[in-house]
């Protein structure tokens, strides 16, 4: 039963981990767009006028960021969108190693359980995938000023 157990562990990770990571974008995409309302730097809150002229040169997924915070934001977006694509290759590996194996021994599983053990990772690849074009997307709206993407908000994640 260790090959069904760890089918479970894969589908039970990526159920977890798209609300868990669905909602922190969710609460960090507000804080940012507050953030730039009220004048300042999306990731620390530091006031504009208390940064250089070269302040609105930085976007970050749609939001404007100050230098500092521009550099440390993109390489912890790429460290999270490994994360992910490593979340995606586990799962996805639990998943066909649950299959194969269970098939090895014998047991084999619902049509429907195949198609159940194939979301973890078409899953995670799906939100993987639309979080970049996303970021893309929101970048370029960005680049029409902060007032004029009331998309931002309305885009949800
Ligand atoms: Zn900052």
């Amino acid at each position: 039963m260790q090959w069904a157990f760890m089918a479970v562990a894969a589908l039970t990770c990526s159920v977890l981990a798209v609300p868990v990571v669905g909602s922190y974008g969710l609460f960090a995409a507000w804080r940012a767009k507050r953030r730039n309302a009220d004048g300042a730097c999306a990731a620390c809150g530091t006031k504009w006028r208390e940064l250089g002229p070269d302040a609105f040169e930085y976007r970050v997924q749609g939001h404007q960021v100050c230098a500092s915070c521009a550099g440390r934001l993109r390489r912890r977006l790429a460290a999270e969108l490994i994360g992910l694509a490593a979340l995606t290759i586990v799962s996805g590996g639990l998943a066909i190693g649950g299959v194969l194996g269970a098939s090895a021994h014998g047991y084999h599983f619902a049509a429907w359980a195949y198609g159940l053990l194939l979301m973890p990772p078409v899953a995670l690849g799906t939100v993987g995938w639309g979080a970049v074009r996303r970021m893309r997307s929101l970048n370029r709206k960005a680049l029409d000023g902060p007032e004029s993407s009331p998309a931002l908000g309305a885009g949800g994640a």
